[in-house]
């Protein structure tokens, strides 16, 4: 039998290996890229956060979160590790659950992928993109405008829109559409989140471990703590990635609320000021050994201590404020930043017209989705290549049976 993938990215290179292991089988794997992978080698900041060991349910969305259990329990994290370290891939785990390569390079994962491909009865494609497609009695037809595949069965794997100077793009959806799939509104997660407070020039490259709350209209709509990071337009870094979904994509007021000192309660702050402001310090000085210099020369003068040139001419009020500015700093937020920029994209093909169990589609026997491209998308931490690995090992291994 004859097994056609579009795709050659985490979920496509999954359903390969996976629909290959019947040798009887005969796969076809076209891929528009020179090369395959390509969002990949680029993941995890060139590291590759391949999975999080404590993968599950929760940690997806989408219309319908639970349509990722099957996939979870037939390719889990620990299943997944144990196939990569049949590809010859080694690991490590950090205390949060996230696994990385050894060697910390994302390459690493992209190679053991490659050369697992080599195989007789796997035909990898590169430059081919995939612009038409039609069923037929029997399979599928698939052309680039100038060539044309025949395949038994199909398995859609191109990919989200998100990332798309790394081939993110809206092929997969178009293509699932032809054959009568429908796509929900699309919109990137996993992204930063833009603002226009001034002061963000002087603070751009600034890290801080923060706790991040995001308000809509002054109502909690998602919170988080951990890496935060200043940039010129805006705020980055894994815990904005962590509470980018859905934040400012409908009307209103969107404000980030930072705490910028999370294991420090107002009380210990504010104690610490009030020695400081014994001595003579310049006023800039305030925070230092607190905060990162910047930040704390930012956090004083936004606290509208007017006209004081040393610590020791402020009195409790004012240190005070300076604490509130701290511990909880209001920054207005105006847009997220676009698909280019953003890690996933949140929305996809409807999941409610496959089959959880083994990836087919409920409309067109012999067609399979996995991935990005469907209507499920995870939180930060390694759980969207895990989707992939999942849901392209689930429908390849279905793909790939003789009798359904
Ligand atoms: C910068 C960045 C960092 C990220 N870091 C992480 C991370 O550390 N951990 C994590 O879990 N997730 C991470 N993600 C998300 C993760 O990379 C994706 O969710 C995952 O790659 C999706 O896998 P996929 O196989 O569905 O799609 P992709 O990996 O995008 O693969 C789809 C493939 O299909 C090809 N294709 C598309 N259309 C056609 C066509 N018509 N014909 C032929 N080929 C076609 C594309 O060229 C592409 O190679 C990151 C994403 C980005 C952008």
């Amino acid at each position: 039998m004859i097994i056609g993938i579009i795709g050659a990215g985490a979920a496509g290179m999954a359903a390969a290996l996976a629909a290959a292991e019947n040798p009887d089988n005969q796969v076809v794997l076209l891929e528009r890229q020179a090369r395959v992978g390509r969002k990949l080698q680029a993941t995890g900041n060139g590291r590759c956060n391949l999975t999080n060991r404590n993968a599950e349910v929760k940690n997806y969305h989408g219309e319908d979160p639970a349509f990722t259990a099957p996939a979870l329990r037939a390719m889990g994290p620990e299943k997944t590790l144990s196939w990569f370290r049949s590809l010859g891939l080694f690991t490590v785990t950090e205390p949060s659950g996230k696994v990385y390569p050894y060697s910390d390079q994302a390459n690493s994962v992209v190679d053991v992928l490659r050369f697992a491909l080599d195989k007789p009865n796997i035909e990898l494609r590169t430059g081919f993109e995939v612009e038409k497609l039609r069923k037929e009695d029997g399979g599928f037809v698939i052309s680039n405008g100038e060539e044309t595949v025949f395949c038994h069965r199909l398995i859609i794997a191109c990919g989200g829109l998100a990332g798309t100077k790394l081939g993110g793009s809206m092929s997969g959806y178009k293509l699932l559409g032809k054959l009568g799939h429908k796509t929900t509104r699309l919109r990137p997660s996993l992204v930063q989140l833009k603002s226009n407070w001034g002061a963000l020039a002087s603070l751009k490259g600034v890290r801080a471990n923060s706790r991040v709350q995001i308000l809509h209209d002054g109502i909690l709509f998602a919170e988080s703590t951990g890496e935060l990071q200043f940039t010129d337009y805006g705020l980055s870094g894994p815990v904005i990635f962590e509470v980018s979904r859905d934040a400012c994509q409908t009307p209103g007021e969107w404000t980030a609320k930072l705490d910028l000192l999370p294991h420090c309660d107002a009380g210990e702050l504010t104690e610490e000021l009030l020695r400081r402001s014994k001595f003579a310090l310049p006023m800039d000085e305030l925070l230092t050994g607190v905060l990162h210099n910047r930040l704390g020369r930012v956090l004083t003068r936004a606290a509208g201590v007017k006209g004081k040139q040393t610590t020791d001419r402020l009195d409790s009020d004012e240190i005070e404020q300076i604490v509130r500015a701290v511990k909880s700093f209001e920054i207005s937020l105006v847009e997220p930043m676009g698909m280019d920029s953003a890690q996933v994209t949140a929305g996809g093909v409807l999941t409610r017209d496959f089959d959880p169990e083994t990836m087919e589609s409920r409309l067109v026997p012999g067609l399979y989705g996995c991935g990005e491209v469907l209507d499920i998308d995870g939180d930060c931490g390694g759980y969207n290549l895990q989707w992939a690995w999942s849901s392209g090992y689930l429908a390849g291994k279905n793909a790939g049976k003789e009798t359904k």
